[in-house]
């Protein structure tokens, strides 16, 4: 929808859409920019420019329009203060993790705290009616603005004022009139400092007119009113109209300190420490010159640097407080930035890594680690985190529960990047020399060794980031998650009955209301369909065997194999009993490990997936490394505890809403939930979650839980594979008899061994009596060799390579008319070695290569000694009768 037709449109009739009571008691009047033509509200008759345009931008900066300062923690309790006197209910923020929708990984808003999607529809659900959020959101589009503009940031608290108009809630005028009041009566402002601009805002199919407010230059909030849905001509009155007034808590700090930036009164104590430890002064007359110029200008260009340049020249900086001064300032700003986006994120769960949200968090921290070494800073990080958190508990007091956690993964994170950096830079190194990578290279180089393409240009190993480089990764890992279903024409059927959420029958009667080839759907099935990473159930109906169930919709399919009932039968219908049982308690057992994983690894512990079969079932969750064999043993020791404990496995309804207040966005483990009435499963206060599955109704029913294998699948996700009830015991019994028969065959290994070693011994002592005996002319057949005179064949087994090595060249070094070959296998080959004396008249290397041959293989030597051999066993006869033959003639 093209936002500057519905602007003009909703600006040509003011009086409708937005000319509301409290502009006609105050004498407001409505102006159009003399620069740019927006239209505006002001109490200030003379005034001809839009606040963008005014003379008056960002003079705040050093003259605060109000008589009382407030830093970010003070502005809130104002905010706070003020609306709850106005009747508004104060909420809890939400999780800046949003469990809540599959299309955001992140808390974009605070309206999108009361959005969910039911099928393609967004609808609202609020907790209460009016109220106002303090809800910190994270924004990762402008990073590169952050720390240097004075006002972006990586997150900030948007305050949420939002209503619904009915008997509790109100409407555009009542909103404009709070809002005014908030700026004149709570903070102070000069009425006629006030500037309403007109807007609008659209997204989601909805739109409406929208009123951002203004002082000096600075919007502070934007009121929507959303209001119409379809397209602007057609577009018809919305059922639930909802206000949108978001604004900016930092903002409101800023402009009562009017310090040179916003990040001077949002960061609390942290700010001092680092201004120590670069040693300058804040309250300086440069830099409230300097970011007085980038503020008015940031807007009018496209290019940051730009915007730099013109602010250095402009604000009279010279070369060396540039380098002394604003540049350690940025960067400083960044760090205190950038670390409190990861302290609200970690805090919430989420984890920095290679794949979907986690990247922008990975991204950040190094982001941090560069800086400090860029700027030769020494910091302690843990220190950082500890007065950021004393800072903003008193708003955040879940900060101050995971204060130990956030440290630890960072310290992790940290450590891991520092590790890297050698290969990194050798791979950085290769890319630079052949030239510019494609964005598919980019993305194997990511995927595989972790390299950013941020780090690349900032290497210099290339010299832009491809704009299409996080589409095209974001598209890749989004058509992953498409699982492909048949279509089948199901509109005109009735929701399938389930009875597996009512008495769950494992016999029963239904009747057939719609056949496709092998397909059947009934009125009602006690058959579970595969779904939350739960295979389905087997059994039969009608005598024909039930193979696959699945679930379109509300709609429940049954695939059969041998035969189909016709349409409009009665039949009978028996679930596999044993089936069942064993995948409900491999799924109970993925909540019992998942709690368990959590207690034993950190809050960090989330199921990424599940997936619960027969006989085997795995449970991916959110970890940071590898898991050790002690930490394996902790988990499976913790789970086999609370089957041991024998907890009742409870089963409620709640409606969505009451249930996310009441249990907090833990309960999505399994994802999404996009039904108004939530089944929440729990365990005691030990494991609640929403979910669909089959369970058991004590955990004493699973008996025992083995973890057969553990895998770091990918950045951030470890693998855990188990089997329960009774495929953990017969895992048990398997392992104790393959750990027997292992101790049995490596015992008889060595009695084998030992037997050898023995015969070899013996073997080695005949030697010098055997070369006495055949250079006597004693014939030695009895004792496995072939002679004839001194010439000396064995192709017995019982002599190993020392034997044969030893004897042939100890009997020629004695006789130069004695010769001797030996046949022997040495592992998969089989050898032969030949030493012949000078005037035997045997030609050592004729025969090694000859019956090397044979074996298919290759031998070599001289007319003295020559060896080699072959693999072709099957030939070992051949070999031995030929070489008999050449040395015994
Ligand atoms: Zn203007
Ligand atoms: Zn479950």
């Amino acid at each position: 929808m093209d936002k500057n037709q519905i602007l003009k449109e909703f600006s040509s009739d003011p009086d409708k859409y937005y000319n509301v009571k409290l502009f006609q008691e105050q004498g407001f009047v409505r102006k159009s920019c003399s620069k740019c033509g927006r239209f505006f509200w002001t109490l200030d008759a003379d005034r001809t420019l839009c606040p963008d345009d005014g003379t008056d931008t960002y003079s705040f900066i050093g003259e605060p329009p109000t008589s009382k300062r407030f830093d970010y923690t003070q502005a809130w309790k104002q905010v706070e203060e003020f609306f709850v006197k106005n009747n508004h209910t104060s909420v809890s923020r939400y999780p800046v993790v949003c469990r809540w929708r599959d299309d955001l990984y992140f808390t974009i808003a605070s309206i999108v705290d009361f959005q969910r999607i039911m099928g393609s529809k967004v609808v609202f659900e609020f907790p209460a009616n009016p109220l106002v959020v303090p809800q910190t959101c994270l924004r990762f589009k402008d990073l590169e603005n952050v720390g240097v503009t004075g006002r972006h940031f990586s997150s900030f608290c948007m305050i949420g004022q939002h209503s619904v108009p009915n008997n509790q809630g109100y409407w555009k005028d009542e909103c404009v009139d709070l809002d005014y009041r908030l700026l004149t009566d709570q903070f102070g402002i000069k009425k006629e400092e006030v500037v309403f601009v007109e807007d609008v805002w659209a997204g989601g199919g909805s739109f409406g007119p929208s009123l951002e407010y203004f002082v000096r230059g600075l919007e502070l909030g934007n009121a929507v009113f959303t209001e119409f849905q379809g397209e602007l001509g057609q577009h018809t009155t919305l059922d639930q109209r909802v206000i949108d007034m978001g604004a900016g808590l930092e903002r409101f700090a800023w402009i009562t300190m009017g310090t040179p930036t916003a990040y001077d009164c949002c960061f609390g104590p942290i700010n001092e420490k680092l201004y120590n430890t670069i040693g300058i002064d804040s309250d300086s007359e440069v830099l409230r010159k300097y970011f007085t110029e980038i503020a008015k200008e940031i807007d009018h260009y496209d290019d940051l640097n730009e915007v730099r340049r013109l602010a250095i020249k402009n604000a009279g900086i010279t070369d060396s407080q540039l380098t002394k001064m604003i540049t350690p300032m940025e960067g400083m700003y960044l760090i205190a930035d950038h670390l409190r986006t990861l302290i609200f994120a970690i805090t919430d769960g989420a984890l920095p890594s290679n794949v979907g949200g986690g990247y922008n968090l990975r991204m950040m921290l190094r982001r941090i680690n560069a800086t400090i070494s860029k700027l030769n800073l020494k910091l302690d990080i843990d220190d950082l985190i500890d007065s950021h958190i004393d800072y903003l508990k008193d708003t955040y007091p879940e900060l101050d529960e995971k204060r130990e956690d956030v440290k630890q993964i960072l310290k992790i994170e940290s450590t891991r990047y520092e590790e890297s950096k050698v290969h990194m830079k050798k791979k950085a190194e290769k890319i630079r020399e052949k030239g510019t990578p494609t964005v598919d290279e980019l993305i194997t180089f990511y995927e595989s060794d972790g390299i950013t393409p941020e780090y690349l240009k900032e290497v210099n190993a290339i010299e832009e980031v491809p704009s299409s480089f996080y589409s095209k990764l974001s598209d890749l890992h989004q058509s992953e998650k498409k699982k492909a279903i048949t279509e089948l024409p199901l509109e005109q059927l009735p929701e399938t009955e389930t009875l597996f959420y009512k008495d769950d029958p494992m016999e029963f009667e239904a009747k057939v209301i719609k056949v496709f080839d092998d397909q059947v759907v009934l009125d009602k099935t006690s058959f579970y369909a595969r779904g939350g990473g739960q295979e389905p159930d087997h059994g039969s109906i009608a005598g024909f065997e039930v193979v696959d169930v699945d679930k379109h919709a509300n709609i429940i399919v049954h695939k059969l194999k041998g035969g189909i009932p016709n349409e409009g039968d009665t039949v009978q219908c028996e679930v596999d009993i044993t089936r069942r049982s064993n995948i409900t308690k491999n799924h109970t057992s993925t909540h019992i490990i998942n709690t368990s994983a959590r207690s034993v690894l950190g809050s960090w512990v989330w199921q990424h997936s599940a997936f619960k079969d027969d006989d085997h079932a795995r449970l991916d969750i959110t970890h940071h490394s590898s898991l050790n064999d002690e930490q394996v043993k902790q988990i499976e020791d913790a789970a086999n505890k609370m089957i041991k404990d024998n907890y009742p496995v409870k089963i409620e309804y709640f409606d969505r809403g009451t249930a996310e207040q009441q249990y907090g966005f833990r309960i999505y483990q399994g994802g999404v939930v996009p039904v108004k009435s939530v089944r929440i499963v729990s365990i005691e206060d030990k494991d609640i979650e929403a979910c669909g599955g089959t369970h058991v109704k004590k955990t004493g029913d699973i008996e025992l839980i083995k973890i057969t294998k553990t895998k770091r699948i990918q950045d951030g996700v470890v693998r855990l594979e188990f089997v329960s009830g009774p495929n953990a015991f017969t895992y048990v019994k398997e392992k104790e008899e393959e750990s027997k028969k292992n101790e049995q065959q490596a015992i008889a290994k060595q009695q084998l061994e030992k037997q050898r070693e023995e015969n070899k011994d013996k073997a080695r002592e005949k030697i010098p009596v055997f070369i006495e005996k055949v250079l006597a002319g004693e014939s030695l057949e009895s004792e496995e060799i072939n002679n004839k005179g001194k010439l000396c064949f064995i192709s017995s087994g019982n002599y190993d390579d020392y034997f044969h090595q030893n004897f042939g060249k100890k009997l020629v070094a004695k006789d130069d008319s004695a010769a001797f070959c030996g046949i022997f296998e040495a592992g998969p080959t089989i050898r032969v070695i030949v030493f012949a004396g000078e005037k035997s008249g045997v030609n050592a290397g004729d025969i090694a290569k000859e019956i090397a041959s044979i074996l298919g293989g290759s031998g070599g030597g001289d007319t003295k000694f020559a060896q080699g051999g072959g693999k072709d066993t099957s030939k070992k006869d051949a070999a031995i009768q030929k070489a008999k033959s050449m040395i015994l003639g």
